[in-house]
C-alpha cells in the first residue's frame, strides 16, 4: 500500500489535540487515517520533525503500544544532524554519562515521575560562539540538563558526604562502585574476587 499523504501531518495534529495525555496505537493508526505505516510516521516526526514523542522506551508506565507527547518544544535541528557514530563515539567516551550532572543513560529521572534519563549530545563552546558539530566539540548530557533544569539539579555530593555514603554502601554496591570506576578510568581489577 502506497504511503498516504499527510499521514503524519494526521498524527501530529491527533497529538497536538492530546497533548499530555497516553494515547494508544490503535487511535494514532485510526486519527492517519488508517495508515499501514504509521509507527513509521511516529519516527519520522520524533527523529526528523524533533518532537518528543514518549514510548515505553522513555517511560516504564507506558505500555507498547502506549504514546505521549507532553510539550510542543521541538529539539532543534542541529542536535539531530549529528551522526550516529559520533553519538555513539562521544557517548561511549563519556561513560553514558551526563557530563553536567552526573546521571547515566537510563537511570531514574532525578525530577521524578517513572521517566528514565536519555542522554542528548551537547556543545561544549556553544554553536552560537562559533562551537561545530565536531566529536571534540561534543559531550552527553541528559535531557533534563540540555532543557536548562540543570540549575535545579542537586549540588554535587562532597567528597566527605561522598564518602561517607560509600562507607555505608552495601559491599555488593561498594564492588559495583569500584568496577564502574576501573571502567572509567580504564584500569584493571587486580584481585577479581
Ligand atoms: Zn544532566
Amino acid at each position: 500500500m502506497a504511503r498516504q499523504p499527510g499521514s503524519r501531518q494526521l498524527i501530529l495534529e491527533f497529538f497536538l489535540k492530546n497533548l499530555g495525555k497516553v494515547v494508544e496505537s490503535r487511535d494514532i493508526q485510526s486519527a492517519s487515517g488508517g495508515a499501514v505505516e504509521w509507527a513509521r510516521r511516529v519516527r519520522e516526526l520524533r527523529n526528523e520533525e524533533g518532537y518528543q514523542i514518549l514510548s515505553q522506551k522513555d517511560r516504564a508506565d507506558l505500555k507498547p503500544n502506549q504514546y505521549l507527547l507532553e510539550t510542543t518544544f521541538r529539539m532543534p535541528a542541529f542536535r539531530r544532524d549529528i551522526s550516529k557514530e559520533t553519538r555513539a563515539w562521544v557517548l561511549e567516551r563519556n561513560g553514558y554519562t551526563c557530563q553536567m550532572c552526573g546521571a547515566a543513560a537510563g537511570d531514574p529521572d532525578p525530577f521524578g515521575g517513572s521517566r528514565t534519563v536519555r542522554l542528548s549530545m551537547g556543545h561544549i563552546v556553544d554553536k552560537s560562539k562559533g562551537g561545530n558539530d565536531s566529536p571534540e566539540n561534543l559531550r552527553a548530557i541528559c535531557t533534563n540538563c540540555n532543557e536548562g533544569l540543570q540549575n535545579a539539579a542537586p549540588p554535587k555530593p562532597d567528597r566527605v558526604h561522598l564518602l561517607a555514603q560509600v562507607r555505608r554502601a552495601t559491599i555488593d554496591d561498594q564492588r559495583a562502585l569500584l568496577k564502574w570506576l576501573l571502567q572509567k578510568f580504564n584500569l584493571e581489577v587486580g584481585d577479581s574476587h
